[in-house]
């Protein structure tokens, strides 16, 4: 089946992740986006740390199995001569002024560890002055938990990364807007391309292209505003990421960078504006985590449209009753983590083979619009 041909829509963390793996196992494939302003991907923190989560279920497995496949996945880069993408095992610090928070994040860490030993790493309650030793921004009076395995990668990095490695296994792209015309037409600009399988993974924008066929998912865009400081002379490369067990975090990069965020704003609507709200949110809540952080130079605010989706599970697989059509969308707010390992099952999906991992991710049987 790999002589399938296969047109992804959309080159954000979904569709890049499933244009590589088609393009490694050597199917025809071509990807095409059209540049909109809002990518969630583009602005993602790249934080790839599930394992305190408070979510339970099947969303946390999918979460947790998402984090503990980046290991292979950059083998599978590295095998086509990838390298570069701003991956580092840096290391996280769960942080609260109430230890009976960080108690029990500590007992879902280790219950996770148990499942993924060598991906989750050491874990250690420290002190706040541990903690300030490793980040050294952070307030006074916190109690911590370090995990050793707590990654993050740069969003555009590893996207460019994926699609460049597409590329170099003969995979094609192609800039443009895409307009679904039947299960396995679409028009891109001024022509029709057609293929055995389209997947539509256009994020938050799935259902404008889905539409065309009477079709929709229950996805909706969710705005996220983050905010990227420098502190200049200061090497933050080895910084770890601090998750304040809310929906705020802080994450360092290399050279003197750190990303503050994010907001997560439901209702929001195709509207990727840095608001004068957003932007004090972010940095009202990265400075009373880090106070250590105001005199860092505000470098620019990153927005994207994450595809929320009304369960918090994504929506992965062949669209019933349609020959051909797939939809890899609904990552929210953990796409960077999981998208890579969901890509990789799709495209098993649409060769035919078996994809486990895409197990009640489906979308529904009646996805109409
Ligand atoms: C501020 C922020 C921080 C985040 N932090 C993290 C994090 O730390 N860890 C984590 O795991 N996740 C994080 N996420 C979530 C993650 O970024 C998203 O879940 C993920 O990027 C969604 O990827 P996607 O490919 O589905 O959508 P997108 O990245 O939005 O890509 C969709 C693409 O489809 C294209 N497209 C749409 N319609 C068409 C069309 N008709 N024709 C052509 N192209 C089209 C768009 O232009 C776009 O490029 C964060 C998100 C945000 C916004």
């Amino acid at each position: 089946m790999a002589s399938r041909s296969t047109l992804v829509i959309g080159s954000g963390i979904a569709g890049a992740s499933t244009f590589f793996a088609l393009a490694r196992r050597g199917a025809p494939v071509t990807l095409v986006d059209d540049g909109a302003a809002g990518q969630a991907t583009a602005a993602s923190a790249g934080i790839l740390q599930p394992w305190s989560s408070a979510v339970e279920g099947p969303f946390a497995d999918r979460y947790v199995r998402g984090a503990a496949f980046w290991p292979e996945l950059l083998a599978r880069l590295a095998e086509v001569g990838v390298t570069r993408t701003d991956h580092r095992r840096s290391g996280a610090l769960v942080v609260n002024a109430d230890p009976a928070q960080v108690d029990a994040a500590e007992e879902r860490v280790e219950r996770r560890r148990a499942a993924e030993p060598e991906v989750v790493g050491r874990v250690e309650r420290i002190g706040g002055d541990r903690a300030r030793a490793l980040f050294p921004p952070l307030a006074s009076g916190l109690d911590a938990l370090w995990i050793e395995g707590g990654g993050r990668v740069d969003g555009r990095t590893v996207r460019d990364a994926l699609l460049d490695a597409g590329e170099r296994l003969g995979g094609v792209r192609r800039r443009g807007h895409a307009v679904l015309l039947d299960d396995r037409r679409v028009r891109v600009d001024d022509d029709v391309l057609s293929a055995d399988a389209v997947v539509v993974a256009g994020g938050a924008w799935t259902n404008d292209l889905l539409g065309a066929l009477g079709l929709s998912v229950p996805v909706a865009p969710q705005r996220g505003q983050i905010t990227h400081l420098t502190l200049p002379g200061v090497d933050t490369t080895h910084w770890p990421s601090v998750h304040p067990m809310s929906h705020h975090y802080l994450v360092a990069f290399d050279g003197s960078r750190i990303a503050v965020g994010a907001t997560r704003e439901t209702g929001s609507g195709f509207d990727a504006r840095v608001t004068a709200a957003g932007q004090l949110q972010v940095l009202r809540d990265a400075l009373s985590i880090a106070p250590g952080l105001a005199d860092a130079t505000v470098l620019e605010t990153r927005v994207g449209l994450r595809p929320l989706p009304d369960d918090a599970m994504p929506i992965v697989g062949a669209v019933p009753g349609h020959d051909g059509l797939f939809v890899a969308t609904g990552y929210g707010a953990a796409g960077l983590t999981m998208g890579p390992l969901l890509g990789d099952a799709l495209a098993r999906a649409v060769l035919g083979d078996p994809a486990p991992e895409l197990d009640g991710l489906q979308p529904s049987s009646s996805p109409r619009a």
